[in-house]
């Protein structure tokens, strides 16, 4: 018996956000709007999304003995994550700086802090919670060595699932544990032998924010132009499955022997922030309780769906309730199957 549907083990930031006419160049400086402080960082905002659906969720995360981490154990525990794994101290809260001018582009620094203290050591004085959690579910705002140790102490039968971001190449033992690996194009770029941050956008932030589609697809080690490609080159590096996200296009679901394209839901959408990071909680909740990949990828698009129709990141997550009210054109909730198109 799990105690636990989803264990997020990653990082929290505070994310301090302002508004100006223009991001400053080098050696200038401008004069932006009140500042925003947010709760963020992929793995609390992973946790906050899943709890927030009905998971029974537990972060492990470290965050500095600040305003800051405490704003962010605030918002986990507003959201029902069990904070009991969040460790305090060693440095500052991580925190992430961001610029957004009319346009909507952005500018980000992310100060790691506290998040590049999590440990191999604390993961094994977490093991606790390993054992008794479902699926474990980690980001790359945290140490790799910590990840590689998460993948150590998996408990058998329980299940991991990753998001490279910000991408670096993976080791075999990562990958290998992988069920799946969940990356949008930019991060399958940088798997696939491509250059980090060889497009210049945003996915490196705290938000992983990004409207990118299926044009102009990764090209590193001839992965080929199509998400299907990209789907088969990942998978020989190793992993079990592999999620591609596509932003308004859907999401490619793969796992050796079915390519299916899962359709995103129409919405308006207003903000993308933190959309990777709800997909892929409810998508690792969904698998939990015994779904399919396809299935569950269909209703981590719906949540996707209804997170990018709100702004912000955790205050945009939806209640499962919220997911089955979307509008009919799309399935209504948990457990039903999502309509995938099988690619080949
Ligand atoms: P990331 O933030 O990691 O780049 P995506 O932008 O691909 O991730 O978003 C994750 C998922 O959220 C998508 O696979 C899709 O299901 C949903 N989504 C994102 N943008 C939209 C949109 N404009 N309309 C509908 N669904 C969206």
């Amino acid at each position: 018996m799990y105690a636990y549907d989803l264990l997020v083990v990653g990082s929290a930031n505070a994310d301090l956000v302002t508004l100006v006419e223009r991001r400053p160049g080098p050696g200038e400086t401008v004069l932006g709007s009140d500042l925003q402080v947010q709760p963020g960082g992929k793995g609390a905002n992973q946790a906050a999304a899943a709890a927030r659906l009905g998971a029974r969720t537990a972060l492990l995360a470290r965050v500095g003995d600040d305003a800051h981490g405490r704003l962010l154990l605030d918002a986990q525990r507003a959201a029902r994550v069990d904070t009991a794994g969040v460790r305090s101290g060693g440095a500052p809260t991580g925190v992430a700086l961001i610029t957004v001018d009319p346009s909507g582009d952005n500018s980000i620094v992310v100060s790691p802090g506290a998040n590049a203290r999590l440990s191999p050591a604390d993961v094994r004085d977490a093991a606790e919670l390993l054992a008794t959690s479902r699926v474990v579910s980690a980001q790359l705002e945290i140490p790799l060595e910590t990840v590689a140790e998460v993948v150590r102490g998996l408990a058998p039968g329980s299940r991991f699932v990753l998001n490279p971001s910000p991408p670096v190449k993976l080791d075999a033992e990562i990958l290998a544990a992988c069920d799946p690996l969940i990356v949008n194009e930019h991060e399958a770029r940088v798997l696939l032998g491509g250059a980090a941050g060889a497009d210049g956008g945003p996915d490196g932030g705290p938000d992983g924010g990004s409207d990118d589609g299926p044009d102009g697809g990764p090209d590193g080690d001839g992965a080929g132009a199509e998400p299907a490609d990209w789907a088969r080159a990942l998978l020989a590096l190793g992993p079990r499955s592999v999620v591609i996200t596509l932003g308004a296009e859907g999401a490619l679901v793969a796992d050796g022997r079915t390519t299916v394209h899962v359709p995103s839901v129409p919405v308006r959408a207003v903000d993308t922030t933190g959309a990777g990071d709800a997909f892929t909680a409810a998508l690792a909740w969904r698998l939990g309780a015994g779904e399919d990949l396809a299935t569950a990828a269909g209703y981590a698009a719906r949540v996707g769906a209804v997170t990018v129709t709100r702004p912000g990141a955790q205050v945009s997550y939806p209640t499962a309730e919220e997911v089955a009210a979307l509008p009919a054109g799309a399935p209504s909730g948990p457990g039903e199957p999502s309509g995938p198109e099988v690619s080949r």
